[in-house]
């Protein structure tokens, strides 16, 4: 779990004033569902799209592309 999200049950006031859907793959987010508000962006995730984006991102929540043999090859 990183810190560049934040876990939280998704409530009914959360869904109805800031989104109901993830704003990754637009999922439908139900009432007491684990939702994770990313930190960065400014937005809610599901369980499924958090656990991606933390694959691509290093300690300081950085967006890590794969540059191996990319620039200096
Ligand atoms: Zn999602």
């Amino acid at each position: 779990m990183s810190q560049c999200f934040i876990m939280q049950p998704a409530t009914e006031d959360i869904l109805l004033k800031v989104t109901n859907v993830c704003a990754i793959c637009y999922g439908d987010i139900e009432v007491g569902d684990p939702i994770y508000y990313d930190t960065q962006k400014y937005h809610y995730v599901c369980q499924h799209c958090q656990e991606l984006e933390c694959q691509t991102m290093n300690d300081q929540c950085e967006i890590v592309e794969d540059e191996e043999g990319g620039l200096f090859c």
